[in-house]
């Protein structure tokens, strides 16, 4: 069963792990990002695996490529497509129109993109998905964040690792995620 564990880590500040896999628990050599996004603000934790899981990471199923060639096909005409349109209608003139062309069709194409991604990532190899839920970041705020571990005793380790993280017994709970202006601060000031 899936153990969480809170730590008061602030944005840029360490979390340790022990030298093992999170998926499987063989010698770690690489480690694999558990990433979580809320509003404009995104926290990132590295996580210890080893090398055949991470193979088994970079590994893509036909489905997923599939997605991904198409993601890359949609995000190219919804760039072209937005900033060519804001190019004629946009008032002022042509090098101002051009810029905002070219802005407007960049963040078009990587909106798509992140959604092709997404997308694509639900399709993944369900070996691949198991690596990936072994070691999760569920929730995070400007002063901690939860990690939720699969496989048993690792969360233990974790906990260990950082005693100096770990919340006061008997505090309250980790607050909901600060409003994105707030968060982005926060991480700016501090990161
Ligand atoms: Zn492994």
């Amino acid at each position: 069963m899936s153990q969480q564990v809170r730590l008061n880590a602030r944005p840029g500040q360490t979390v340790r792990f022990p030298n093992e896999c999170a998926s499987c628990g063989r010698e770690a050599s690489e480690r694999m990002p558990a990433e979580k996004r809320a509003g404009q603000t995104t926290r990132r934790v590295d996580v210890p695996i080893c090398a055949d899981c991470g193979r088994i990471l970079a590994r893509r199923s036909g489905e997923e490529e599939r997605r991904l060639r198409l993601g890359r096909v949609l995000a190219g005409a919804a760039g072209l497509l937005a900033g060519g349109l804001v190019t004629l209608i946009a008032p002022g003139g042509w090098p101002l129109r051009l810029v905002l062309g070219v802005v407007v069709a960049a963040v078009a194409g990587l909106l798509v993109w992140r959604w092709a991604e997404a997308r694509a990532e639900r399709a993944a190899l369900p070996e691949k998905q198991a690596v990936r839920e072994s070691a999760r970041l569920v929730d995070f705020s400007w002063r901690g964040l939860t990690l939720e571990f699969a496989r048993d005793g690792f969360a233990e380790r974790v906990r260990e690792l950082n005693a100096d993280l770990l919340p006061e017994q008997g505090t309250e709970p980790l607050p909901d995620p600060p409003p994105p202006g707030e968060g982005t601060r926060a991480a700016t000031a501090e990161g």
